[in-house]
């Protein structure tokens, strides 16, 4: 795979990689990697670049998005946080019930909170909190996060208990996507050397609330 670098004023540097194995041009944004853009194998960069180029809205309202979430430079603006809370309280229920229905977990109430010292929690009365910031994260770091709180319904404390059952849900929930392919190399089972829910936590701290 070879690599080279363009610079656009607006986004700054961008990858440009070349790979065999993809069938056209993609581009992707990442919080941390940053912008890349993937060409197949004849095809020139200079098509990525104008595909890139094509794209350049969206790419940098992601890319404020994700700064946003960082909560670095770019805070929230009260706007922003009303679109957030609506998108949460739209999609975060449906999702908690979801993941709480398969693996046969009950609580009591949900609330969408909007605050910097966490992404959830879970009370002694089993009531489940989410932070609404949490639709500024990648899909599998938001059920991550249900699946932590989740698993707080039945030990309210990070003990062993607690990680090997958060351990199994995440192995089995992630089994089969990319997510365990960068983790644990034994798709669907639990590879103890690395466990896919301690590479999710990581992962999740370099966001902002983490
Ligand atoms: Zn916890």
């Amino acid at each position: 795979m070879d690599e080279k670098i363009y610079r656009d004023d607006d986004i700054g540097d961008i990858v440009l990689r070349r790979n065999a194995r993809s069938r056209r041009v993609s581009v992707r944004v990442h919080p941390v990697r940053g912008v890349t853009v993937t060409v197949p194998y004849l095809v020139p960069y200079s098509a990525g670049i104008r595909f890139l180029l094509s794209k350049k809205k969206w790419v940098l309202s992601v890319m404020a998005r994700q700064k946003a979430a960082f909560g670095t430079a770019a805070p929230v603006s009260p706007e922003q946080t009303e679109t957030l809370r609506c998108e949460a309280r739209e999609y975060l229920p449906r999702r908690l019930a979801a993941l709480a229905s398969r693996y046969g977990f009950e609580y009591n109430r949900l609330a969408i909170k909007d605050n910097r010292s966490n992404w959830g929690s879970c009370s002694s009365k089993n009531n489940i909190n989410l932070n609404l910031r949490l639709m500024l994260v990648p899909e599998h770091l938001r059920d991550y996060v249900m699946l932590h709180e989740l698993c707080h319904l039945r030990y309210h404390d990070h003990g062993p208990a607690f990680h090997a059952l958060l351990e199994r849900l995440c192995a089995d929930w992630f089994a089969g996507s990319s997510v365990l392919s960068g983790t644990s190399r034994t798709s669907g089972s639990v590879n103890p050397s690395f466990p896919v829910s301690k590479a999710l936590e990581k992962e999740l701290r370099t966001y902002h609330p983490a």
